[in-house]
């Protein structure tokens, strides 16, 4: 599979309602790319600092992942803080340190330029477009994006949706870049920025993907036990983009299935912290749970 990923790799210190984890493993593209992992090479870019510990550099690529796209730089890794509200669905973002990924300069390796399938995962539109430009002849690429920088970068963030094939969003972000309360009618408003795909996240409440060709409504996988919901939007791309890129196919019914392969990678990522227990899993794990969610949304 052709697939490559841009985004951040971090330390993240997380409160949630019953516990609490400093400097834990986390990072849009880090998650993205451990949920991908299952279903073929994804190729890892960002940056971390000489502060990285070695071994988890090690445990990406004993995953299978390229990280050759893996800059180490000076200084101190990106880090990120928050805190969840016993509903799980409300995140406060106590802190974020850019450090390294300030001066980020993406370089992309020849494998990487070479890639079909693209994620831009969460970081600043400037990072994500520089990232995308050196892409030689992508056939198909998801954005997304955050809060913060629809709050501070939206001109930026508009000019890279127009270059995008699809982007996903939660849906504070969907109300918030467009000013919707409904969330049909905000994707059908982003759909007008340029892309042709939008898959809006809705947390424990599921989610849908809206273009011209097709329409898909899923709820999520009823996890019984929630742990830390960190991450869950990158690991539900990570799953929907992995498959698509191992299936080489954006016909309506690969991206069906994918949403239910993203569906099932965001479950098993809030079960732990970090990615204890996405990092464990293995493709007979995600197949049989897949199986289960076709099940018990059957008639
Ligand atoms: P998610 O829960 O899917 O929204 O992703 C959470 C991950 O995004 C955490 O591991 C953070 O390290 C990372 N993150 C938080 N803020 C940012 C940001 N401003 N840019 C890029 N990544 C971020």
């Amino acid at each position: 599979m052709s697939l490559v990923v841009i985004g951040t790799l971090a330390y993240d210190s997380i409160e949630t309602p019953y516990d609490r984890r400093a400097d834990a493993l986390g990072g849009s593209a880090l998650y993205f790319s451990v949920a991908a992992a299952n279903f073929g090479v994804v190729r890892l870019v960002g940056v971390v600092g000489d502060d990285f510990k070695t071994p988890d550099l090690e445990g990406l690529a004993n995953r299978g992942i390229d990280i050759r796209g893996v800059e180490i730089a000076n200084g101190k890794t990106f880090r990120w803080s928050g805190r969840y509200e016993a509903d799980w669905n409300t995140r406060h973002t106590l802190d974020t340190q850019l450090n390294v990924f300030e001066h980020f300069d993406p370089k992309l390796t020849p494998a990487c330029r070479d890639a079909s399938f693209v994620f831009l995962a969460n970081a600043e539109p400037r990072v994500q477009m520089k990232a995308l430009g050196q892409v030689q002849n992508p056939s198909f690429v998801v954005a997304d994006t955050m809060n913060l920088w629809i709050d501070i970068r939206k001109d930026d963030l508009l000019e890279l949706l127009a270059r995008v094939d699809g982007v996903v969003l939660n849906d504070e972000e969907a109300r918030m870049l467009t000013g919707e309360k409904n969330l049909i009618r905000a994707a059908r408003k982003v759909l007008t920025f340029g892309p042709r795909y939008v898959i809006l996240k809705k947390g424990e409440h599921g989610a849908f993907l809206i273009g011209e060709d097709a329409h898909f409504s899923l709820p999520a996988y009823p996890v019984d036990q929630v742990v830390d919901p960190t991450g869950a939007g990158d690991c539900f791309a990570g799953g929907f983009m992995g498959y698509v890129a191992s299936a080489q196919s954006i016909e309506p019914r690969t991206l069906r299935r994918a949403m239910l392969y993203g569906t099932v990678t965001a479950s098993f990522c809030v079960q732990g912290f970090s990615i204890e227990d996405i990092g464990k899993r293995t493709r007979s794990d995600v197949e049989s749970r897949f199986n289960e969610l076709l099940d018990i949304t059957s008639v």
